[in-house]
């Protein structure tokens, strides 16, 4: 349900409503809009129904949240979020989150070089992967702890937030210690323990969408980790499984506006998963941020062919350089900025 408050409920109103809710088994939502404040009720679908709502005092309408989504959705919050991921980076509402690196940690030297490349060619995102979900159990799984720390020194040093992947939720704990964003992968998207565990977090979380996932199961995964307390969720489009071997998925980029219309949060795209072929790469990103994401994803490494993972995909730091000098201004284009990584860790 949400609660429309009338325009002359007072603050001891508001709080005399939450109170209620919270003594109920409630979750009062509180969403200040710049014409009305609402209040969100999540909780027991039989005790919202029975609770005397419209009895009291500043509460001039009781509507019902349609969507199943009720945090992800847009009826409790019109306006799009705005995720501050550190180092001066905002993702969404015209901000764009320009995430690039290798997709596994493969060492320091390695990580530093591929990270200075594509932090001056403009990406303010930083990734690597040192817990990797591998087709197969004898390739090449991450160097997990050692590549967290690898991977949170060349970003202090280099001034970038930075996204590595978690797969189990005993190590949600270790992960958050040495990362800005949350990695939930497509694997994993409808892991519901791991999205919960992530919820109870504080860092950011980037929830990449399965490969068999439609829209709203996707939302409904984001909905798992903002209902355990985490608002700070980014979307992420990587590309569905598709009859066509031609690319390595298929991107859904009408996912793009499709989502915005129900959602308020930030979306980015991942041509690199999404097409697994470097050459597709560019148009794909340029046509992402067209279609009005927050941001893009791609996979490079300096040398992609000694790649421990997904070298066949990756793009050459100077095809990044180049790709990235012409989403800058498709951006600056469209009134959407690419903020500058800088300074230290929160
Ligand atoms: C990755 O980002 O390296 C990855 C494994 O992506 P996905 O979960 O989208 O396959
Ligand atoms: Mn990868």
């Amino acid at each position: 349900m949400i609660i429309v408050l009338k325009p002359t409920a007072s603050p001891e109103q508001i709080e005399h409503i939450c109170d209620s809710l919270t003594a109920l088994g409630l979750r009062p939502e509180i969403s200040r809009g710049v014409k009305r404040t609402l209040i969100g009720v999540i909780g027991d679908e039989d005790v919202i129904r029975n609770a005397p709502l419209r009895a009291m005092p500043g509460v001039e309408d009781v509507v019902p949240i349609l969507k199943p989504y009720k945090l992800a959705g847009r009826e409790l919050q019109a306006e799009d979020s705005v995720i501050d991921v550190g180092f001066g980076v905002k993702v969404g509402g015209g901000s764009l989150g320009m995430i690039a690196g290798p997709c596994a940690i493969e060492g320091e030297e390695i990580l530093f070089d591929i990270a200075r490349s594509v932090k001056a060619a403009g990406a303010n995102i930083l990734r690597g992967g040192a817990f990797k979900p591998r087709s197969s159990p004898y390739t090449f799984q991450g160097l997990g702890e050692e590549g967290l720390k690898i991977l949170r020194k060349v970003g202090d040093e280099l001034e970038m937030p930075v996204v590595t992947e978690v797969m189990d939720p005993r190590q949600v704990e270790l992960v958050e210690r040495y990362t800005d964003i949350i990695q939930i992968g497509a694997r994993n998207m409808q892991n519901f323990n791991l999205l919960s565990e992530v919820g109870r977090t504080r860092r950011p979380v980037l929830l990449k969408r399965g490969m068999s996932a439609t829209i709203s199961d996707l939302l409904m995964s984001a909905e798992y980790v903002m209902a355990a307390g985490n608002r700070r969720v980014i979307l992420c489009e990587r590309g569905i499984k598709s009859f066509d071997p031609s690319t390595r998925n298929l991107l859904d980029l009408a996912m793009v506006p499709n989502v915005k219309q129900e959602c308020h949060l930030p979306v980015i795209v991942d041509p690199s998963h999404a097409t697994g072929r470097p050459e597709l790469i560019p148009a794909m990103s340029l046509a992402s941020i067209a279609a009005g994401a927050d941001g893009v994803h791609i996979e490079v490494h300096s040398i992609p062919e000694k790649a421990l993972s997904d070298g066949q995909q990756a793009l050459l730091p100077e095809q990044y350089a180049e790709v990235m000098s012409q989403m800058k201004r498709l951006a600056a284009q469209l009134g959407r900025t690419v903020p500058e990584a800088h300074g230290q860790r929160a």
